[in-house]
């Protein structure tokens, strides 16, 4: 069964100008957190959606929304209609290369926020051994800490690596170290004093394959860090997974909302919401064409 497209459109468009409404006053919506996201005019994407499939104007292939192998917007999403995100911290994505592309959302990272998201392809991956002072994997474990104890694990670290000791070692410390080198990272004076990481890494693969990558060498030794627990509102269930299972871009949106509010002390005022703006427009079109059961539209989408 198909269903008017106008219709369908409309639909979405008056959801949409009402989660823009209900935006200024909230945050975070606890129940369906894509609600009430501060995002930029999906109008965009709502033309690409109708005209279809567009071409990638760096490797010519026919692409919905974006390239996932050139990471750019196709011809029918102009760039300058993409939002772009300014990112606290750099983030690494480590993707399993039997991912199939097309499924990653990381790519969602990468086109919003292109100076602060590199993605790497499993097993060419940076070396982090000198990095452990300023680089954590957000990765769930018995070994893994929350946000909020990033700066104090890092800060030990740092300490011990100018002390020439091994990072495992829980030394007491005895003078804070004076933070510097923070970059060009927009963030004040009382900020730099708490703040030292630098890098996150995230692992963009299927819940069978994480494991595989997480157990390389080049990936031990990294303070670890998990999310507090969220369900996903991905709609590619995977078999055996777990709820709690986030996509990337879920992951990394929740992780910088975290750090944001327990790190840096700031209010969170919608400043990364963009980074879900092809993922929550892709979820409502996909919600919606299922619940009227147009399974074309949800089928072209994903
Ligand atoms: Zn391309």
């Amino acid at each position: 069964m198909s269903l008017n497209p106008s219709v369908f459109l409309k639909e979405i468009e008056e959801h949409n100008s009402k989660f823009v409404e209900t935006n200024k006053t909230t945050s975070i919506a606890s129940e369906n957190p894509l609600q009430n996201l501060c995002l930029a005019s999906q109008e965009v994407l709502q033309k690409a959606q109708q005209s279809g499939r567009s071409k990638c104007l760096k490797c010519g292939g026919s692409r919905m929304f974006y390239c996932y192998t050139c990471y750019v917007p196709v011809e029918n999403v102009p760039i300058e209609q993409i939002p772009l995100v300014k990112l606290p911290l750099k983030i690494d994505i480590i993707k399993h290369p039997n991912e199939t592309d097309g499924k990653s959302t990381a790519i969602h990272a990468k086109l919003l926020a292109p100076e602060f998201v590199n993605i790497y392809t499993y097993p060419c991956i940076p070396e982090y051994e000198e990095k452990h002072h300023e680089v954590v994997l957000v990765f769930p474990g018995p070994q893994s800490i929350s946000i909020k104890d990033i700066s104090f694990h890092l800060q030990k670290r740092s300490q011990n690596k100018s002390r020439g000791q091994n990072d495992d070692l829980d030394k007491p410390s005895f003078k804070r170290k004076k933070i510097e080198d923070q970059e060009d990272y927009d963030l004040n004076d009382s900020m730099c004093k708490n703040t030292i990481l630098k890098k996150i890494i995230f692992i963009d693969s299927t819940w069978n394959q994480t494991n595989k990558i997480f157990s390389d060498e080049r990936l031990q030794g990294l303070l670890q860090v998990e999310l507090k627990t969220r369900k996903t509102c991905f709609w590619r269930h995977q078999k055996g997974k777990p709820d709690t299972f986030l996509s990337t871009i879920e992951a990394i949106y929740y992780f910088l909302v975290d750090y944001h509010t327990d790190v840096l002390k700031e209010k969170y005022k919608g400043q990364y919401d963009n980074l879900l703006f092809f993922y929550s427009f892709m979820y409502h079109l996909i919600k919606n064409a299922k619940c009227s059961g147009d399974k074309e539209t949800a089928k072209h989408t994903q």
